[in-house]
This record gives C-alpha cells, sequence and structure tokens, in this order.
C-alpha cells in the first residue's frame, strides 16, 4: 500500500522565538534553519520581515535549502488594498518561498479585536493570497482562534479557510491559538473541515496549555489533516506549541502513523534528533529536560535492580522504542536501589571491563550505598560516578592537587554610592614540582572560585579551554541528622559532550568545589591528558 505524505512545518524561529527569555541572533536563525533543514522539515518558517530588522535581514537574500523557507505575516490591512499597505508589501518582497499569512477566523475577533467587518476580513484574506500567489509564491493561511471560533460560529470560521483554499492558498491552518481544545474536539471539527477542503490541503498548529498540542496534532492527522505545525522542543509562549522532538519519532516509529504515512525526516535523520534537541538548549543557554520523551537523559534510564537485569537479557522489555533510533541511548541507574546487575551495566557503558566477580565491585557498591546515605546522587551525575568507579578500580592519575583555597565575599558601598558584593579566590595548586598560585574576582564565591581554579593548570592548561560550565543547581537536604548542601555542575566542552559532577558538604564552597575538581578531572580523562 502506498503511503500518504504528511507534511512537517517548523515555526521554532517565528511563534518559537515568542519564548520568554528567547532572543534569537540572526546567526541563531540561520543555525537553526540550517539544522531543521538538514533533519528534514519540510518549511521552516523563519520571521516575520519587516516586524523586526533581524527577521527582515534574514529575508534579505536567499539561502540554498532543501526546505521551503516560510515568512510569516498579516493579511492587507481592513480599509486598505494590498497595494497600500507597508506590511504587506515588506512581506511579500521577502526572500522566501512560501509566504504564511495570519488572519481571524472568529467571527466576535474580527468584530473587537480587528473593528471590522465579517465580509471585510475575507476580502483581505482573497486579496491578500491572491497578491502573494501573483509574487510567486507558495502560501498558507494560519486561521487563528480556529477551533474556538468554529464554535461559536462554524459557518464563518470555514467561510475564512474556504475563502483562501479558493483563492489558490496550499495550505489552510487550523489554529488552537488559546490552546484549550481537547483532543477528541480537534478529531471532530478537522473531521468537518476535511469534508469541505481537502485534507492534503489542511494543517494543525497546536498550543500546549492543555499539555495536549502533541496530541492534538496526531488527532487532526487521524482526521485528515496533512501537515503538522510546531516547534523544537516545543519552544513557544506560555506554555509552548507542539512538540515536533516528541512528533517526529512517534510518525515514524509508531505503526498506526509510520504505515500509513511518510514524512521527510529520513531514519539516518531521525538519529540525530536527540542531538538537535539538545543543541538548541545549548544556543539558548538552558539545561536540557531530562524527562523529555525520546530525547531527555532519563527517556530510556532504569532504576530497579530487577528491571536492569531483564533490560540486559532482552531491551524490549522495558523500553517503547529502542534508544538508538533516536539518537538516545539507554541507561541504567546507579542508585541505593541498585544491584550488581546496574552497575555492571553501567561500567560496561563508560567502557569498563571487570570481570562479574571481582572483589572490587563489592567494594564499588558500598562506596556508592554509603555515598548516596549522605547525599550523592549518582544517577544524576555520571561523570562523577565514572570518576569514583575510576578511582577505586585504581585508574585516575592525580593530575594536579589543591593545596589550598581562600574564598572571600565583600560587601561595600562603591564611589557611586550603590552596595555592591564582590568575590574574590585564591587558589594554590601543584602540578608536578610546580607550585601555581592564581586570584580571580567573580559575581558570586562560586564563580570565583571555578575561575581561579581554571586560570592556570600549568601543563595541563591545554586540555582544559574548552570546558564550560553550563548549569549549577544547589540543594538543601536532610541527610541523616543535619542538613547538607548538594551542589550538581554541569559542563560542557568544544566537542558538544556534557556531563554532570556532584558534590556534597555542609558547607555550600566545599560542596562546589567537590563538584568543580570532578569536572575538570573528568575533562582531563576524557582528553586523555598525560599523568
Ligand atoms: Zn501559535
Amino acid at each position: 500500500m502506498s503511503r500518504e505524505r504528511l507534511y512537517l512545518f517548523d515555526t521554532t524561529l517565528r511563534d518559537g522565538a515568542q519564548t520568554n527569555g528567547v532572543d534569537f541572533t540572526l546567526a541563531d536563525k540561520f543555525a537553526i534553519a540550517r539544522m531543521l533543514d538538514e533533519l528534514g522539515i519540510d518549511y521552516v518558517e523563519a520571521g516575520y520581515p519587516g516586524a523586526n530588522p533581524i527577521d527582515t535581514e534574514f529575508f534579505a537574500e536567499r539561502r540554498p535549502a532543501r526546505a521551503k523557507i516560510t515568512a510569516f505575516g498579516m493579511t492587507r490591512r481592513p480599509g486598505r488594498s494590498t497595494s497600500n499597505d507597508p506590511g504587506l508589501a515588506a512581506l511579500l518582497a521577502a526572500e522566501a518561498d512560501a509566504v504564511c499569512f495570519v488572519a481571524k477566523s472568529w467571527d466576535y475577533h474580527v468584530r473587537v479585536a480587528l473593528e471590522t467587518t465579517a465580509e471585510e476580513n475575507l476580502a483581505s484574506i482573497r486579496d491578500s493570497v491572491r497578491a502573494a500567489k501573483a509574487k510567486g509564491r507558495e502560501v498558507l493561511l494560519d486561521c487563528e482562534h480556529f477551533f474556538d471560533g468554529y464554535k461559536a460560529n462554524p459557518a464563518y470560521a470555514l467561510a475564512c479557510a474556504k475563502a483562501a483554499y479558493d483563492e489558490g492558498a496550499r495550505w489552510v491552518v487550523l489554529c488552537d491559538t488559546n490552546g484549550g481544545t481537547l483532543p477528541h474536539e480537534v478529531e471532530n471539527i478537522v473531521g468537518e473541515v476535511c469534508k469541505q477542503i481537502p485534507g492534503d490541503h489542511v494543517g494543525i498548529h497546536a498550543h500546549n496549555d492543555t499539555e495536549q498540542a502533541v496530541a492534538n496534532s496526531l488527532a487532526a492527522v487521524r482526521a485528515g489533516a496533512r501537515q503538522i505545525q510546531g516547534t523544537l522542543n516545543g519552544l513557544g509562549e506560555r506554555c509552548g506549541n507542539a512538540n515536533l522532538v516528541s512528533i517526529i519519532p512517534t510518525l515514524k516509529l509508531k505503526s498506526e502513523f509510520s504505515e500509513k504515512f511518510d514524512v521527510g525526516v529520513p531514519d539516518e535523520q531521525l538519529h540525530s534528533l536527540a542531538h538537535v534537541s539538545h543543541a538548541l538548549d545549548e544556543m539558548l543557554n538552558r539545561a536540557s529536560d531530562r524527562h523529555a520523551p525520546y530525547v531527555g537523559e532519563s527517556a530510556f534510564a532504569t532504576k530497579a535492580g530487577i528491571h536492569a537485569s531483564a533490560i540486559m537479557k532482552d531491551p524490549a522489555t522495558y523500553e517503547h522504542v529502542a534508544p538508538e533510533r533516536v539518537g538516545n541511548k539507554r541507561k541504567l541507574l546507579v542508585s541505593d536501589q541498585s544491584g550488581r546487575s546496574n552497575l555492571l551495566a553501567e561500567l560496561d557503558r563508560i567502557g569498563f571491563v571487570v570481570d562479574k566477580d571481582d572483589p572490587r565491585l563489592a567494594r564499588l557498591l558500598d562506596e556508592v550505598k554509603e555515598r548516596e546515605a549522605i547525599g550523592y546522587a549518582y544517577e544524576a551525575a555520571d561523570a562523577s560516578f565514572e570518576l569514583l568507579a575510576r578511582r577505586l578500580l585504581g585508574k585516575v592519575p592525580r593530575y594536579f592537587e589543591v593545596e589550598k583555597f581562600d574564598v572571600s565575599v565583600e560587601q561595600r558601598i562603591n564611589a557611586k554610592g550603590e552596595r555592591v558584593t564582590v568575590s574574590m579566590a585564591v587558589v594554590k595548586v601543584k602540578v608536578g614540582d610546580d607550585i601555581l598560585i592564581s586570584a580571580a574576582e567573580g559575581n558570586g564565591p562560586v564563580n570565583a572560585l571555578d575561575l581561579a581554579l581554571r586560570k592556570d593548570l600549568g601543563k595541563y592548561q591545554s586540555y582544559i579551554t574548552g570546558l564550560e560550565l553550563t548549569d549549577y543547581r544547589v540543594r538543601i537536604l536532610n541527610a541523616g541528622t543535619e542538613a547538607v548542601t548538594r551542589v550538581l555542575i554541569e559542563s560542557a566542552d568544544e566537542t558538544g559532550d556534557h556531563w554532570t559532577t556532584i558534590g556534597v558538604s555542609s558547607n555550600i564552597i566545599d560542596a562546589s568545589f567537590q563538584a568543580l575538581m570532578d569536572s575538570i578531572v573528568y575533562k582531563l580523562v576524557k582528553s586523555g591528558a598525560p599523568a
């Protein structure tokens, strides 16, 4: 049976850019567009030319891409002609393959927000589609508030969609702008629309306000829609847009969809999905969601010992898909519940060959348990676990020693009369026979300590230049009788690798110091620095 084509439309660079705290530079935009193009996305909506300088510049010239680069903008304003609307002119001047217009499709919004008549709104849709087609662009229409509009006035919502389709728009996209529609409603309404407009011209644009944007997108496909709009990692304002990182593997790996549909993302690109997801987080300087479906670090992590031994016999026993398909990996957690099988599997993963009867294994397991009892959490800190294992098995060189460090925090009034806090750290390190003393100021004591530690490691300095701290998390816990501080530090390097280290102490500086040291030593081991 021949499969139908399902199209993927990414709006990370347009709707995703509405996310709180997200500001893409022009270089970011080019990099993300390239990544999406390589992944095999059909349409990359890159911005709103004319609305801001970065987006206008993005569309100033055309760059080769397999994906259709799409410019977003409004239909002509009410009461104007298409030739007398500067917004529309900027949109049509953009060097884009496709133009995606947004128009209101809820009569209430047309009256109240747009302050125009239902008929003028329809005329604006028709005129705008015609003008963009005349410029040789493929045309899409985002029907804003379509589902709420349909519930209030189905005839008018449909009329808006039909106006665009009849005028030759390639796609009419039904938007759940407020994100409150549920999957069964989406399925019903899209089914009704597809009786009027062929499904291979209908798209779905779902927001995640009830955590169902992915489910709503799939429901729309079941009802006949053949284009899905979404963003990487579900980026988007409020609760985000439909997450393409979850949708793509579902379409490709679940037989309900994979037997009926082809998508533009080939199998070999599916393997890069975890990387694409993490690369975006990296660009945004955000920690990746460990629990993200398919691509999260914990997505294929198993804790209990009994499961671990089953997984080693046959992974399918506890996994809904093979992690390698999406570029992720299986992870068996070493934790206070773990048995020998977890420990062995984990050692195997980090490249240790240990005889399963090696008496040192029992020591390592005891050590892990003892440390977890006082607050360490190795399942969250794989790099520290690896170092602990390597140390007990005698395989970590003593690259350097911190003989002492001193951290100070000073608060004072500066010359402008403002209260400022300055932290300073001094570190004395012994590398071979050399004693090196470094000092650094930082925006906090841990930052100062980190900068001072990494300032001069003598002959090892070149191995750690690409090391970067990407996340720092502190938790106060009650372990045993007293409160202790647990610090988790996430680091990355020039190869794109990430790792997490841990420190636990009643003193936050001391806990941070342990985690910082582990991170540096891990990087030296990883880089093959000589002892
Ligand atoms: Zn949206």
